[in-house]
This record gives C-alpha cells, sequence and structure tokens, in this order.
C-alpha cells in the first residue's frame, strides 16, 4: 500500500476514490458501493431495524495517515460536522512526524452481569457463588461453545456487594475475541443465569445483561509532537505547549471544561465508531463513565510540555468495546468500505487507531483554543456551509466564502447579498 499524496485534500471525489483504488486502500467492491453513495440494499434495509421509511447518509472524509505502533492507517471518517476530519488529520500528521502514536496498554475482555435482589446476606451468597465458579465456566463453554473456538469465550467472574439495597451483581469477564459481544455475552450470561437459578435456593434474579462500562478493554495511546511545529500566528512552539498542558490541567479539573474537551476527543472516535458500523451509543456511554471513574468527570486526554526534549506528550485512556464482526459491521455498506481501507486484523487493533485518532483530534482542538482560538478554522468551513446553503454551486462557493471572509458581519443575508453580486 502507497502513501496518499499531499495534495490529497485538493483532489475530487472521485479523484480521491481513484487514489484510495491506486495505491492499494481500497477493493473493488468498495469502490463500487461509495460511486454508489454507500446506498444500503433493499432487503437490508427493510430488516435491520423495525418500521423503516427509508435510509439517512452522513459524508464519509478521509483522515490521509495516522501512524500507531509503526503501521500507518487510512482512516475514513463519518460525520456531519465541519472541520473534524481536518482537525483529526492535522494532528495526526505532526504525531507522524515523530514516528507515530505507541500503544501503551490495550485490552479485550468483555464485561456482563447478573444481579440478584432481595438477598439476605450478601456476604454469605458472593462465597456461595465464588464456590461454583468451576461449575460457571463450564456452563459458558457449554451455551457458547465456538467463541471457546475461536481463542475466547468465559475468563473470570467478579462480584460487587450492595448489602443495603440487597443486591449482588455477578460480573463475567468474557473474551469475544473480534465482535463487540453484546449478543454473545447476554446469551452467555443468560445460561449461567438459569444454571445459578437451580443451584441457590431463595434467590431472585433481577436481570443478566453486559455492561457497557468496559472497564477490561481500556486502551491507552501516547504520542509526540515537537515543539517547532506547534509554532503558530506569532507564538512561539514554547508558549504553546505550555498553554496546552494548562488547557490540560482544567479539563482535569473542571467538569464544565472536562465535557466539552472529551466531546471533541468523541468528535474523533465517534467518527470512526460510526462509519466502521460500531455501537456508537456503547462506545460514548463507557467513555463517559470512565471519565468520572475517580468521581469527577474529567478530559480523557492528557498533554505534557516536555521542557528538556522540546516535545509535547499527550495521552488517552478510555475503554473500547468494539468489533470488526457482528450487529451491523461488515453488512452497512459503509462499514464495508470503512474496514477495508482501514486494514485491522483484529477489533483490537480498530480499538487502537480510534483510540489515536481521538488523541489527534483533541490535540487540534486544544491547540486552536490556545492559540488563534477555535473559531478561525471553524469559521471557513462554516462560511462554506452558508455558501452551499444559500444555493452557491461551483467556483460560486469559493467566491462567497472568501468574500464572508473579508465581511465585517458574516451571516446568512451577507452570504446572499455576496452570491446576488457574484450573479448579477
Ligand atoms: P453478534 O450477535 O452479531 O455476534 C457476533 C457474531 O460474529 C457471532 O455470530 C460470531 O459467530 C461471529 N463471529 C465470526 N467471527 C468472529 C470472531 N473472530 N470473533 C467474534 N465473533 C465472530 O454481535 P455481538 O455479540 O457483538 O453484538 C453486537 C450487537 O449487539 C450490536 O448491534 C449492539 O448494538 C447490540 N446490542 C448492544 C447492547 C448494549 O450495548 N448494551 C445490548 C444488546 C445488543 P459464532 O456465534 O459462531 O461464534
Amino acid at each position: 500500500m502507497e502513501k496518499l499524496t499531499k495534495d490529497f485534500r485538493h483532489l475530487s471525489r472521485l479523484e480521491k476514490i481513484e487514489q484510495l483504488k491506486k495505491h492499494g486502500w481500497l477493493n473493488e467492491e468498495s469502490e463500487q458501493i461509495l460511486h454508489n453513495h454507500s446506498v444500503i440494499d433493499k432487503e437490508l434495509l427493510d430488516n435491520l431495524i423495525e418500521n423503516v421509511i427509508g435510509q439517512g447518509t452522513l459524508p464519509i472524509g478521509i483522515l490521509p495517515e495516522i501512524i500507531v505502533n509503526d503501521k500507518a492507517y487510512v482512516v475514513p471518517m463519518m460525520v456531519e460536522e465541519p472541520s473534524v476530519v481536518a482537525a483529526a488529520s492535522y494532528g495526526s500528521k505532526l504525531f507522524n512526524n515523530t514516528g507515530g502514536l505507541k500503544i501503551i496498554k490495550t485490552g479485550t475482555t468483555k464485561l456482563g452481569q447478573i444481579v440478584f435482589d432481595q438477598v439476605s446476606n450478601t456476604t454469605e451468597l458472593s462465597k456461595q457463588i465464588y464456590a461454583l465458579e468451576e461449575q460457571i465456566h463450564k456452563v459458558a463453554d457449554k451455551v457458547y461453545p465456538s467463541i471457546k473456538k475461536r481463542g475466547g469465550g468465559y475468563q473470570k467472574i467478579e462480584i460487587d456487594e450492595f448489602p443495603k439495597e440487597h443486591m449482588l451483581s455477578l460480573k463475567v469477564h468474557v473474551d469475544t475475541c473480534d465482535a463487540m459481544g453484546a449478543n454473545i455475552i447476554n446469551t452467555i450470561l443468560e445460561g449461567i443465569a438459569s444454571y445459578l437459578e437451580t443451584e441457590l435456593d431463595n434467590n431472585e434474579i433481577l436481570m443478566s445483561i453486559l455492561s457497557n462500562y468496559n472497564t477490561t478493554s481500556v486502551v491507552r495511546i501516547e504520542g509526540k509532537i515537537n515543539i517547532k511545529d506547534l509554532e503558530k500566528n506569532g507564538m512561539s512552539g514554547e508558549e504553546v505547549a505550555y498553554r496546552m498542558e494548562r488547557a490540560s490541567v482544567l479539563a482535569h479539573i473542571d467538569p464544565y471544561r472536562a465535557v466539552t474537551h472529551n466531546k471533541g476527543v468523541m468528535n474523533g472516535i465517534s467518527s470512526v465508531v460510526l462509519v466502521t458500523g460500531n455501537d456508537t451509543r456503547s462506545v460514548e456511554a463507557s467513555a463517559h463513565a470512565y471519565a468520572s471513574k475517580d468521581g469527577q468527570y474529567r478530559g480523557l486526554t492528557t498533554w505534557k510540555f516536555d521542557k528538556e526534549n522540546k516535545q509535547l506528550i499527550g495521552s488517552i485512556e478510555l475503554p473500547l468495546a468494539i468489533g470488526t464482526i457482528g450487529g451491523g459491521i461488515g453488512l452497512l455498506p459503509a462499514s464495508k468500505v470503512a474496514l477495508d481501507i482501514l486494514n485491522v486484523q483484529t477489533s483490537q487493533e480498530l480499538g487502537h487507531v480510534m483510540a489515536a485518532v481521538g488523541l489527534a483530534q483533541n490535540f487540534s482542538a486544544c491547540r486552536a483554543l490556545v492559540s488563534e482560538g477555535i473559531q478561525q478554522g471553524h469559521m471557513n468551513l462554516h462560511y462554506k456551509s452558508l455558501a452551499i446553503k444559500i444555493g452557491a454551486k461551483g467556483e460560486e462557493i469559493h467566491a462567497v466564502t472568501t468574500a464572508l471572509k473579508q465581511s465585517s458581519n458574516p451571516n446568512l443575508t451577507a452570504a446572499e447579498e455576496i452570491l446576488k453580486e457574484i450573479r448579477s
């Protein structure tokens, strides 16, 4: 596979598809899907969810290169917000300049819980369950043998007691291999629950369900950016790095900032989650819960200024329970194309890329915030959207965008007047 050219972003949509194919990132089926605007075929459309009346689409943009553990990825991102793809691409480019991002920590196990209610003595019940662990393991293997054959399956149990509320949660750890695993885990849990119902007297099971708080599939990624790459608008690289570090401290101590900080992180991650057909709600829920793991909501990334080595060091840590198979993954046409372009071998590898994109995205957002401000880059894209909204076509879009940049009051009315003038 060959690196995309520097002028990739200036190519037309069709030229971009052609280059992805020519450089080995796209197979023929994916090329056809893209030419057909990733339309879902009628059979799948009518059966994937309930009460179907149509299908919605979002643009798919390309992040041309992000290097994670020495492997270069081209990353498709599906999102409606302008500047997200540009920001992630810019951040990636600066990380790539120092050799790319590195995986520090990773995990694949997913969790499910069987919750007992009306428990008179949680300590006693806990002891009884642990004594049955060997049998529980056997039941899990029996109800879902195929996941064991794939090298995954039951790992262990853990128990949380809630004596005041007379509840006990039995957490089952399962390796679901390349699937996100909700259905796999739920099947295993129901098997174990029905076994425990017969083994344990007088204990009511309230529910058995996967937990989206995937603390066993936490990914940590780190990357470095050279200070000289941070110089901006007369601000030295050192100053930008210092201000980035302060922005990171703020996201750690102030939830009002932390939520917005993490929204930016998820701009990157959710775009990749969505395009690959993964469950956006699951990833978002677990990311935000993890951000509050010590009782206060905090930023999912950290930035540190390494003065000695003249580098800015960034890191991200969050749970990523995602798949490269299962659910809508690989069924939805966009997800087929995305997985083809991403060229990942496992769901774990996909998680690494997602986390890396989240960090790159957060870098660009924070860098802009502490230097020129977020609106400069944002507004250029906003002007373009305004131009399209008022019906500008082809060359007119560029002309209206440029004129809006120079306007003292660059709003919809101004855009309409500019277009009128161009056409007169
Ligand atoms: P599936 O139910 O589609 O299960 C995965 C399938 O992939 C299995 O049939 C498995 O086959 C097959 N498979 C093939 N190769 C592999 C491999 N290498 N590794 C793992 N499985 C493989 O998907 P999930 O169990 O992942 O469930 C995901 C879906 O569940 C999503 O749509 C999600 O939105 C939804 N969901 C989410 C919930 C939540 O988040 N709380 C709750 C309920 C559902 P085999 O069976 O032969 O092993």
